[in-house]
């Protein structure tokens, strides 16, 4: 169950409470009415009680509905919770800037409520973590500071979001293991050549899979994506098969952290990925996944 945000909540009682106010003084109004005119009438006064009782009945059903109907607003709000995400970037071998910066961040802007700052600066990201929902990380520049790399793990431990995309998810950084084995469950050291090849949903009914193809063929770097059995275990939901190596490897994984949800996105060399309709969908759900939208 996700929190509310307190301002939404406190509008929704408000808003609740007034709408019952008005039922309750239009039930003392018609009451009233209903008094004078059964008494015109020549009803009895015993027979008001069950006249009474039946309006009272039908204003407890109105004001069901309207909590009714503020519980649906209520999840509503949840859906389209503001999100922050904070996006790594930066490094060797990739236009970060073009394809994890602004073609990435302009594809997260496409969610609802969304905020995404995208940022090559890795070491300046502890203030900026704290309000940060979703963490993506595509950087293969160095983490140098130790405050950083335990910021990121807090982020983590405190149950936000993590979604690691292609150059992310090397081992990059030899005096910092924990990084693949924790959060990567794993990670790559080698890949096919850049080149053309299927991808194949192997759990579509994951929400990170909503509206991906079944099977799709892209052209980018097939990464050899290797689990580490002494690393947090991951739950693959889509495959690439290697021709160089005869060998089948995840593309679209989750990180089963004990925490937070963590999705692991191998796909994503250049254009050819970052500018593909599957690419595009599989981002935004991974962001969606591991921010607990609903
Ligand atoms: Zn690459």
């Amino acid at each position: 169950m996700d929190a509310l945000n307190p301002m939404q909540t406190a509008t929704q009682v408000l808003t609740f409470s007034l709408e019952v106010g008005i039922l309750r003084r239009m039930f003392n109004q018609h009451s009233r009415m209903t008094r004078f005119i059964a008494q015109r009438a020549g009803f009895k006064t015993t027979t008001l009680p069950m006249i009474h009782f039946v309006q009272r009945s039908v204003l407890l059903g109105l004001a069901l509905l309207l909590f009714n109907g503020c519980g649906t607003t209520a999840r509503r709000s949840a859906a389209n919770k503001p999100l922050n995400i904070l996006m790594l970037g930066g490094g060797s071998s990739h236009d970060f800037q073009k394809w994890f910066g602004d073609a990435d961040s302009a594809t997260l802007r496409e969610l609802p409520n969304v905020t995404a700052t995208y940022t090559e600066a890795v070491d300046t990201i502890v203030p900026q973590l704290a309000a940060t929902d979703v963490l993506y990380l595509s950087n293969n520049n160095p983490f140098t500071q130790a405050a950083t790399r335990q910021a990121i793990m807090d982020h983590v431990n405190q149950g936000r979001g993590l979604v690691i995309v292609h150059a992310g998810m090397w081992y990059s950084w030899r005096d910092w293991p924990e990084f693949n084995r924790v959060l990567v469950g794993g990670g790559s050291r080698g890949h096919d050549r850049f080149g053309e090849f299927e991808v194949k949903v192997t759990d579509p009914a994951h929400p990170v899979m909503a509206g991906v193809p079944a099977s799709f063929r892209i052209t980018d770097e097939l990464y050899w994506q290797e689990s580490d059995p002494a690393g947090t275990p991951i739950k693959v939901l889509a495959t690439a098969h290697s021709n160089q190596r005869n060998k089948t490897y995840p593309s679209i994984f989750i990180v089963e952290h004990p925490k937070a949800r963590i999705v692991g996105i191998a796909l994503g060399h250049d254009g050819k990925a970052h500018e593909h309709p599957a690419y595009k969908q599989l981002l935004k759900n991974a962001v969606s996944w591991a921010a607990r939208r609903p």
